[in-house]
């Protein structure tokens, strides 16, 4: 598993690797050039939003999401379920989930449906290097009867899907060149449901498995029990995707139960809200993420930093740690400027490209 690699369009990407969300084909505040400076490997991009906003017409003739934006790294997508899912169930738009996929009225008279099949057919078009089929979520406070439902959804969606996207890769003649697949896990709390829906989702056949639905239980704390029926049920060769996950404390303890791809708005949300994180550790070389609290959180904007001449963190080699100091970016800060956004986004992807490189030597160490 951790000699594994994920193969791109671009080249290989060693593992465990994180993804940080560029939903509308931007990851907000930096462009690509910043986050090829991150040492960010590549990023997720959104079928929901960029099926609703960009369509299918500009893909086509830029020949794909990474030409459209010239980026130069790898490019994963999701299902776009989760998106829509949120949004009938917020009721900000009016919509229902049926077997025949989630059924939405952007406007008062338009009705637009997002079956299986159309979540494929349009990340085969943006052509990225994994797609994830389209899985009916269970909502955290489920019963068993109703998680029970949402599991058997995903298990059919999951055979259509898997039928949709071999035959675009016929028709396409992709070979070898082929995305990867990854099926996602439901089953909420319940972990005989997260076994069965692990288990017949590996004899329908997928690269890999991603960790499925709200990954926090009841009392706010991380499932990992979760998280473990899946692994323990998957076979060595599968990907392992925690979808949405998550803070570095829950990336490591994922990445130990052999998870090995991560996505989370967290990092560059919080960087916008001036929230930066920091190693609390001197130098790259000391970070050691096998002590507790390896981390903390940096706010910008305190008075006690208004004429601070040092660097946010001498664990970082990012733009602003290297050529910035605490006073200039807390001025940033305190008059709005755009750039403040932009230097603490680079900042704290930085933080998560060294998180991932300092995992995978923790755990070959252990
Ligand atoms: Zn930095």
């Amino acid at each position: 598993m951790l000699n594994k690699f994920f193969k791109s369009k671009v080249g290989n990407v060693p593992l465990p690797v994180f993804f940080p969300d560029a939903t509308r084909a931007v990851v907000k505040s930096i462009d690509t050039s910043d986050l090829e400076e991150t040492n960010t490997p590549g990023i997720l991009v959104n079928t929901f939003h960029l099926w609703q906003e960009l369509g299918v017409d500009v893909l086509k003739k830029f020949g794909g999401i990474r030409e459209f934006m010239n980026y130069h790294g790898a490019v994963i997508s999701d299902s776009g379920g989760f998106q829509v899912m949120s949004v009938i169930k917020s009721k900000n738009i009016k919509g229902k989930i049926t077997d025949e996929g989630a059924v939405f009225y952007p406007s008062k008279n338009k009705k637009k449906i997002l079956t299986p099949e159309k979540s494929i057919e349009f990340q085969m078009n943006l052509k990225t290097d994994m797609v994830v089929v389209l899985d009916d979520f269970t909502d955290p406070a489920s019963t068993y009867d109703d998680a029970k439902i949402s599991v058997e959804r995903t298990l059919s969606w999951a055979k259509r899907s898997k039928v949709e996207f071999e035959k675009i890769c016929k028709e396409k003649k992709l070979g070898d060149d082929r995305p990867y697949l990854l099926g996602v896990v439901q089953g909420g709390k319940y972990q005989d449901l997260r076994e069965y829906c692990t288990k017949e989702l590996v004899s329908i056949g997928f690269d890999g498995l991603g960790y499925g639905g709200w990954p926090i239980d009841e009392g706010g704390n991380f499932d990992y029990d979760s998280a473990k029926s899946i692994a323990d049920n998957t076979p060595s060769e599968y990907f392992l995707y925690g979808l949405g996950v998550g803070k570095p404390d829950e990336i490591l303890g994922c990445a130990k139960l052999g998870f090995n791809i991560f996505d989370c708005v967290l990092p560059t949300r919080d960087a916008r809200h001036g929230r930066l994180y920091i190693y609390n550790f001197d130098s790259i070389d000391e970070i050691n993420l096998n002590i507790p609290n390896f981390y903390s959180f940096y706010t910008p904007t305190r008075e006690k930093y208004y004429k601070d001449e040092t660097p946010i963190s001498t664990a970082c080699d990012c733009l602003l740690c290297k050529k910035y100091s605490k006073a200039y970016l807390a001025h940033l800060f305190r008059i709005g400027d755009f750039t403040a956004g932009r230097l603490a986004t680079i900042h704290n992807l930085r933080f998560y490209s060294l998180l991932m490189e300092k995992i995978r030597t923790t755990i070959d160490k252990t």
